[in-house]
């Protein structure tokens, strides 16, 4: 195994920098790094620059508009957009549905979805959790009752992303309530104009609406907007979760963030001296960056496979864990670098008109930090991870 870079590679890092350089708008990046919104508009218009350049499907293949880039490629493109401050791409309609519709859609829901998936018309959110139904996804009770050419569906949806924003859901729904549990689950993509649904709003420890529940009072779906075969939604909604997992070191983030927190703590001081040289605060920062560099080689290592064909196993589990720790122990520590100055916090920060008592970095750190407490629940608990991790390498 091979964990350093090629010619191409470099070379291709030199590509993606140089286009961040021309096309990311400083106050975008200024807004990424203070943790400020970008709002609807803002993603749509980062979508847009990314697309214009092929880049906005990097994994797609080609003949569905994408780049086909690499395990690699991928790599080092989310790394040097984490470093730039590259608003995150949303993963929902990109990284989520549109896997989904292009091994399981028909001819027609992929010539329908996928191209507005690219230019923005349609933006997607994910109807899975339920209140429920999170972890125990497959215990989920929402209903679709065929009726004609119709589905008729009832029930709720929680947790979903960006909800307010969308205007097309996919939905994991229940179509037999006799069968097995993850037997009788079926897909829909659900036009959110449909009469019958609501979007509640919540409001989530950091003060915003990042969040909402969603209900669902006798809409009528059309039967071909059924993903797949009917009762069969529980291999595709998994086949969904493989691609929910990309990049879920974060390692990019991390190494942000660590940046950001040494920036802060040159010039915070601590007992007269800089807090960087407070040997405590010092200690924390070494134990973070050697995790943070251990992390990185292993990510190498699975990126090195997943690139030569192998895919990765219960390593993104690993991954996972390991990489959501060190990224809420660096908001912790910024957090702690700030000292009084992150107490002030009001989750206006985050919408980016809040003016801070302290230095401008103090403004969103306590709200960065409640925010980021997400990042061991969604896309499968830490515990969850934690369980197939000892049943895969212990057999428990
Ligand atoms: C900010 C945020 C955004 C989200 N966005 C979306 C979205 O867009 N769409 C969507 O469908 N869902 C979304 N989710 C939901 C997310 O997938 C669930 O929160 C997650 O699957 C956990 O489910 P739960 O919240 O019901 O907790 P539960 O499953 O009830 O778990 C509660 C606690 O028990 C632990 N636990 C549960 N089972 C086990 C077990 N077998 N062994 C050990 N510990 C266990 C869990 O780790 C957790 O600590 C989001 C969640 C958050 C927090």
């Amino acid at each position: 195994m091979d964990l350093s870079y090629t010619d191409e590679e470099k070379a291709f890092r030199e590509e993606v920098r140089a286009f961040l350089a021309e096309k990311l708008p400083k106050e975008v990046s200024d807004k990424v790094r203070a943790g400020v919104s970008l709002g609807k508009e803002g993603h749509d218009d980062w979508h847009a620059t990314l697309n214009e350049k092929g880049w906005l499907a990097f994994s797609w293949p080609r003949e569905f508009g994408g780049a086909e880039w690499n395990a690699v490629q991928r790599h080092i493109f989310e790394e040097e957009c984490a470093l730039a401050y590259a608003p995150r791409i949303v993963p929902f309609g990109l990284s989520m549905l549109g896997p989904v519709l292009q091994k399981f859609g028909s001819k027609a829901q992929q010539d329908y979805f996928l191209p507005r998936i690219l230019n923005g018309a349609h933006w997607w959110c994910q109807g899975y959790s339920e209140p429920g139904a999170g972890s125990d996804l497959a215990s989920l009770k929402t209903r679709a009752v065929r009726d004609g050419d119709h589905y008729v569906v009832n029930g709720q949806k929680t947790w979903t992303t960006l909800g307010q924003y969308a205007n097309w859901i996919f939905c994991l729904v229940r179509t037999d309530p006799e069968a097995k549990q993850q037997e009788g689950i079926s897909f829909l993509l659900i036009d959110m104009e449909t009469p019958g649904i609501e979007v509640r709003p919540i409001v989530l420890l950091d003060g915003t609406p990042e969040v909402n529940e969603v209900f669902f009072d006798n809409v009528r779906v059309p039967v071909e907007n059924l993903v797949g075969e009917e009762n069969k939604g529980w291999t595709y909604a998994k086949y969904l979760l493989t691609h929910e997992r990309t990049n879920i070191a974060g390692v990019g983030f991390s190494q942000a963030g660590l940046d950001a927190v040494k920036r802060i703590a040159r010039i915070e001081s601590a007992g007269g001296r800089p807090l960087i040289e407070n040997p405590h605060f010092a200690a924390r920062l070494a134990q973070i960056e050697i995790d943070l560099m251990a992390m990185a080689t292993t990510n190498m290592r699975i990126v090195s496979q997943a690139s030569a064909g192998q895919a990765p196993g219960v390593e993104s589990s690993m991954l996972k864990v390991k990489g959501t720790i060190i990224r809420q122990e660096i908001n912790d520590l910024t957090r702690r670098a700030v000292g009084p100055y992150a107490m002030p916090f009001a989750s206006e920060a985050i919408e980016g008109d809040n003016d801070p008592i302290g230095p401008d970095y103090a403004g969103p750190v306590a709200a960065q930090y409640f925010n980021n407490r997400k990042l061991s629940i969604f896309g499968g608990s830490n515990e969850i991870q934690r369980g197939i991790i000892a049943k895969v390498k212990m057999g428990g």
